[in-house]
């Protein structure tokens, strides 16, 4: 490059901060302009008393896909964080069963074998028939896929039973296991995309798959340290981040983006411009009404969105008896997570998570303390529901969850620092479309070339990075879209 060509980033997101380091060390001028004071929108973290909490993130799953980013920098991530693979990676309870996966393969398939006798020989082939089936689809998920005719091509058509078209993630585990626990235990995870097993599209197995196959890490000192270690390595490579300062919207003439316009009325001029921020919230509010034609807000009203969360974040003057993940499953499961997509609360029977991170990172809670993280899926703003009205009521269950399926007895005495999020401040402060945390729905009129792509179809010079656009949610395949989105630009100026 001749000259430095100037890339503006709206939202320091694990997105944002992906692409923002791969173009800052291919030597652009890169600017991130992030609304809050800090990086890493939803996987940063808070302090509360002498607690730390992360906002939304706890696991990270293929961590290679991080590694590849820093060692494209000439960096490693170590130097950065420290990971803490995870085993057991976390417990489940059932009624009647409390299964621990570990990320022993044996050891998970001797559990499942006595817990559910048979089940031992089901998750060997489920790891060994989905071990296909990702490496067929991660190789497309890793692509632009910013033509809908590659639809058509060999390489595609080739992989279409690998996608599953006609089933569901519970379908397809179906065929590994009979126990409805034990489906359940591979199935759970299209919670992470906020989904339901049961309409989740089956191709979406292999996030079971990779986890049970590459493991899960937490990050010492929470995930929201991949966030910062990003910040500072983008920092090294040149980028310049603009902290409390809001974008009010980008810059549209003939269909291009010329930059962005600040809250203050300032204008800062890009030759590309790249959109962490939500992409739902983005499209309603930073792109001037009448300039989108399909992405507008009618359209995108109407579209399928994940469910939502209800977050408690608890300091407790002790230490649990807890593994560090625990998933507990409603008693009707199944009538949970229907309610929840169909946008009603459940009642008492809750499914919920609890992270007691404090169990081996001394870091986010005083000595002989916990940092208790409680997730409670709960419907996104499409639904009537009023979250200041349900707040104590959801507290109550859940915290009556805790004694009764996690044996937490003395829960409500030894709380002495505590924070609620609900799906109001998600939208509200975290800039998330209705609430809805983990985006735009990953169903089939949602994914690869359906899903907003990377280079944005709509306006030129934007490109688009973070869970609501292609490959998805999560935190592997937002770093992902980055990288991709970064790749775009850099091809486009020939830069090495
Ligand atoms: C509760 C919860 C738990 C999760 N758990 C996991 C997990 O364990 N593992 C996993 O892989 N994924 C998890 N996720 C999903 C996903 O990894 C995170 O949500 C991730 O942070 C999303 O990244 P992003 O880049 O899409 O956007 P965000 O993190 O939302 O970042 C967008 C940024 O843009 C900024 N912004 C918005 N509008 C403007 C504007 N107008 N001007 C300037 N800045 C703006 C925001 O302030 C924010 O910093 C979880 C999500 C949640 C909510």
């Amino acid at each position: 490059m001749n000259e430095k060509k100037k890339i503006a980033i709206i939202g320091a997101g694990p997105g944002g901060l992906a692409a923002g380091l791969l173009l800052g060390h291919k030597g652009f001028d890169v600017h991130i302009f992030e609304a809050k004071a800090h990086p890493g929108g939803r996987c940063s973290s808070f302090n509360l008393g002498g607690y730390k909490f992360d906002v939304g993130p706890t696991f990270l799953i293929m961590k290679y896909l991080l590694e590849e980013i820093f060692k494209e920098t000439e960096r490693k991530l170590e130097d950065y964080v420290e990971l803490m693979p995870l085993d057991p990676m976390y417990r489940l309870f059932f009624d009647g069963a409390v299964v621990n996966i570990s990320s022993d393969k044996e050891k998970t398939k001797q559990e499942m074998e006595k817990h559910f006798p048979g089940h031992g020989e089901g998750y060997e082939q489920f790891r060994i028939k989905e071990k296909e089936r990702f490496e067929r689809i991660n190789s497309i998920l890793a692509r632009p896929n910013t033509d809908p005719m590659e639809i058509l091509t060999w390489g595609f058509l080739k992989n279409v039973p690998k996608f599953a078209l006609t089933k569901s993630v519970y379908d397809v585990i179906g065929n590994y296991a009979e126990d409805e626990r034990a489906k359940l235990c591979f199935t759970f995870q299209a919670k992470y995309l906020g989904m339901s097993p049961y309409e989740c599209p089956g191709a979406f197995a292999i996030i079971p798959y990779v986890e049970h196959e590459f493991g899960i890490d937490h990050v010492k000192g929470g995930l929201a340290e991949l966030s910062n270690g990003l910040a500072k390595a983008c920092t090294e490579a040149g980028v310049t981040f603009h902290y409390s300062t809001p974008v009010k919207q980008v810059i549209v003439e003939n269909k291009a983006i010329k930059g962005v316009e600040l809250d203050g009325g300032e204008r800062f001029l890009a030759d590309e411009t790249i959109i962490n921020a939500d992409f739902a919230a983005a499209m309603n509010k930073l792109v001037p009404v009448g300039e989108l034609k399909k992405y507008n807000p009618d359209y995108l009203a109407k579209q399928p969105y994940s469910c939502s969360v209800f977050m408690m974040y608890l300091g407790v003057k002790k230490k649990y008896d807890l593994q560090f993940h625990n998933v507990v499953f409603a008693h009707d499961y199944k009538r949970n997570i229907i309610n929840i997509m169909k946008g009603k609360l459940t009642g008492p029977d809750l499914s919920f998570y609890v992270r007691n991170a404090s169990l081996i990172d001394e870091t986010l809670a005083p000595e002989g303390k916990s940092a208790l993280y409680v997730l409670v899926p709960v419907p996104n703003k499409f639904s009537s529901i009023n979250w200041k009205e349900e707040t104590a009521k959801l507290r109550k269950w859940t915290i009556d969850g805790m004694k009764e399926r996690l044996g937490m007895d003395d829960i409500e005495e030894m709380i002495e620092e505590e924070k609620i999020l609900t799906p109001d401040d998600f939208e509200e402060d975290y800039h998330v479309y209705q609430g809805a945390v983990f985006n735009l729905a990953h169903d089939l009129k949602h994914m690869l070339w359906f899903r907003p792509r990377n280079k944005f179809e709509e306006l030129d010079n934007c490109y688009l990075v973070g869970g609501g656009t292609h490959p998805g949610s999560g935190l592997p395949t937002i770093y992902q879209s980055g990288k991709i989105a970064a790749d775009l630009i850099a091809q486009k100026y020939k830069a090495q």
